[in-house]
């Protein structure tokens, strides 16, 4: 019988371990704070932004918000960042992307606070090995997924569909840092189908409805979509034609309800591995 990779499972298991860590944090007399900045008003940020600010309310995480219009300079921009990097009552900044293009946008965030674990240095740290730094959040939900439902990696081979920098790269290295083998397909790829039916766990994250057929899957394999499309009613979609794969996969995540549940919950936990990096002042850090 197929298992239901449900979200919310892993995400309610996450938040109590998270709830211990606030505990903690309010023992010492800390509460994390997060810097949360958006220029321009995009609508698809804007549920996004609502859902991670329910979840840091639920755990007592301080936030802020700062919104720009478009028109905001560039020399203006960089200063309000630069003065967010260097105040220590913040110990993460969320940033939405993507900013207009006469921004600048290369190392805006200093390593410390870039809870969404995309600056080069945290990107650089999981490509040596480290899972110790800050991590790119969906990639990080996929993982405590497989974690929780006691999926096996190591020797496993994973085919994951799309290779952007937020969510199939990282992925890719987290998953070799704990042994599989790990095949990255695109939109370039030939021959998809023949790619995915060998893996035994297959992540789609495309955003291309349907993509994942029966025909992609073989039997018994475990399969995560992380793709989110919303059709002209407002429905969600995911990647994969879960009707049909269901009858395949031994494990499968649905969408709504599988790792879109789990993100935010990731995203409040780099805000207090970040806390927790500036009480430490982690000298690895500190020397960038
Ligand atoms: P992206 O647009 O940056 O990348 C899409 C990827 O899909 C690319 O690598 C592209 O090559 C690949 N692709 C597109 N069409 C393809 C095809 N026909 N065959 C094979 N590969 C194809 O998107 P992203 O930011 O990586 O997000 C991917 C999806 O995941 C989106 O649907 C997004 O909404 C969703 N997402 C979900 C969560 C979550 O928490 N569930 C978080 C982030 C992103």
């Amino acid at each position: 019988m197929t298992v239901l990779m449900v979200g919310k499972k892993v995400a309610k298991y996450k938040m109590e371990y998270l709830q211990d860590e606030m505990n903690y944090l309010r023992s010492k007399g800390i509460v994390p704070n997060v810097e949360i900045i958006r220029v321009g008003g995009k609508g698809d940020a804007r549920t996004y932004e609502n859902s991670i600010k329910k979840k840091f309310d639920y755990l007592g995480i301080r936030h802020h918000e700062s919104i720009f219009p478009e028109e905001i300079t560039d020399k203006v921009f960089l200063n309000f960042m630069k003065k967010k990097n260097e105040d220590d009552n913040i110990h993460g900044i969320l940033l939405f992307r993507p900013l207009p293009s006469h921004l600048t946008d290369h190392n805006l965030i200093v390593p410390e606070k870039d809870i969404e674990g995309t600056a080069p240095f945290n990107v650089g740290k999981i490509m040596n090995g480290k899972m110790n730094g800050l991590l790119a959040c969906t990639p990080l939900a996929v993982m405590e997924l497989l974690s929780y439902y006691r999926i096996v990696l190591q020797g496993a081979h994973v085919v994951i569909v799309g290779h952007s920098a937020v969510v199939g790269k990282p992925l890719s290295i987290m998953l070799l840092n704990h042994g599989a083998t790990v095949t990255i397909a695109h939109i370039y790829t030939k021959n998809l189908e023949e790619i995915t039916r060998e893996a035994d766990i297959v992540i789609s994250a495309t955003g291309k409805r349907g993509l994942i057929t029966k025909n992609h899957i073989k039997n018994g394999a475990v399969v995560v979509d992380v793709g989110i499309s919303v059709d002209e009613s407002g429905k969600v979609h995911g990647d994969v034609l879960f009707d049909e794969v269901i009858e395949k996969a031994s494990y499968i995540t649905p969408v709504p309800g599988g790792v879109g549940d789990v993100t935010t919950t990731m995203l409040a936990s780099q805000v207090l591995k970040a806390t927790k990096l500036a009480m430490s002042k982690s000298r690895e850090y500190q020397l960038q």
